[in-house]
């Protein structure tokens, strides 16, 4: 698995939940048009190429397929569950933690939830008898939540049992904002149940993260990465960031034990400046990166003593996660223009 390290721009695509990407207005490329909007430069060159950049990568669910793959290998353990375990052994060679996602998610009967949740257990199975440091992450959609609430509980319930009984932890991923008032639902049920091995996600986009903070012991927290409407979600990149301090401000004030989950150098700064104000130790918290992102930085965090999970992907359903990790990447639209104009000129 290639660990590439990037310094890029944000572009700023969002996506729901199919990969589809929602017009990217208000990302950095965004407000740059604005600010430089009397710059000739600016005007007859930089903004026809962004342009031209955000078709393109709005394009990509059109993309061959095995191109798709290519492109997002870096992003993805690969289709089987050694394919995960081999990768996580070298991240915590390399001093990193891990949290492993069976991809699949929007299952549409109880037999694919139930073979999610089984795969989990295979996880969790494989991951204690090698001793490695990872803990799971799961969509809740992937367990039965359109489906039935009762069998998505039924599902999670038993996924948290078994990493209970193995040591382990389960952190439940947020999807799109018609799934959070159920996620933070059976979240809190079982936590009122007794299963403490649980933890959840909150998206700094949504103007009610704030909101939610209360009461929740363990939270992951990232910018959020599907589309949502105005009402919704800030859309605006600088509004975002401000919303995601300002969370982060809060978690740690009422003892939360926080994820930062970003690759955002300012975000990271940001967190850093956080918890050591607060005088945390670095068991109470953790720097989280997606694999194949920004691996370099992780490293540096690691060296300087902090704590770094890397969720790593793994499964048959790697064309959503990929489509929405490519779109993300602000060198994509260079990327897919060289393989397709490539492939045209015959190289
Ligand atoms: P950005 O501004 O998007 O990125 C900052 C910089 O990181 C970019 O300028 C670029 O240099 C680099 N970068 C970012 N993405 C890429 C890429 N794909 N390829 C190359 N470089 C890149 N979202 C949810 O809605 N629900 C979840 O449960 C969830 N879980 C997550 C778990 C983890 C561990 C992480 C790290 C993210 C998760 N996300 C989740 C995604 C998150 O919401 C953002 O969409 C994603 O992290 C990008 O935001 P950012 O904070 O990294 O900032």
């Amino acid at each position: 698995m290639p660990e590439h390290d990037e310094a890029e721009d944000q572009h700023a695509h969002q996506f729901n939940r199919s990969g589809r990407q929602q017009h990217a207005q208000h990302g950095r490329g965004a407000q740059q048009h604005q600010r430089h909007s009397g710059n000739w430069f600016w005007t007859t060159i930089a903004a026809p190429v962004a342009l031209l950049d955000r078709a393109i990568v709005r394009l990509l669910p059109a993309v061959p397929k095995p191109v798709v793959q290519r492109l997002s290998s870096r992003y993805i353990a690969g289709p089987a569950l050694d394919d995960a375990i081999r990768v996580v052994r070298k991240l915590n060679a390399k001093g990193k933690m891990a949290t492993i996602d069976v991809l699949g998610e929007d299952v549409t009967n109880p037999d694919e939830a139930h073979a999610i949740a089984g795969q989990y257990h295979d996880v969790l199975a494989r991951v204690g008898d090698e001793r490695l440091d990872s803990n799971i992450s799961v969509k809740l959609t992937g367990l039965g939540l359109e489906l039935d609430y009762g069998l998505c509980r039924e599902n999670l319930e038993a996924v948290v049992g078994d990493a209970a009984a193995r040591g382990s932890f389960v952190r439940i991923d947020m999807e799109d904002s018609s799934t959070t008032d159920r996620t933070l639902q059976l979240y809190r049920e079982l936590h009122a149940d007794g299963l403490d091995n649980l933890g959840v996600v909150l998206q700094a986009y949504l103007r009610r993260t704030l909101s939610d903070l209360p009461g929740l012991d363990n939270v992951r927290l990232c910018k959020g990465i599907y589309v949502e409407p105005p009402e919704l979600a800030f859309r605006e990149y600088e509004a975002v960031r401000v919303n995601y301090v300002r969370c982060l401000e809060v978690l740690v004030r009422q003892g939360s034990y926080v994820g930062i989950a970003t690759h955002d150098e300012h975000l990271i700064r940001e967190g850093l400046r956080i918890v050591r104000a607060a005088g945390l130790d670095r068991e109470q918290y953790e720097f989280q990166m997606l694999l194949g992102v920004r691996p370099d930085r992780a490293d540096e965090l690691v060296a300087d003593g902090h704590r770094v999970r890397v969720y790593v992907p793994y499964g048959s359903h790697w064309y959503e996660y990929s489509v929405r990790r490519l779109q993300e990447n602000p060198k994509m639209a260079g990327y897919i223009a060289s393989d397709i104009f490539g492939r045209v000129l015959g190289r």
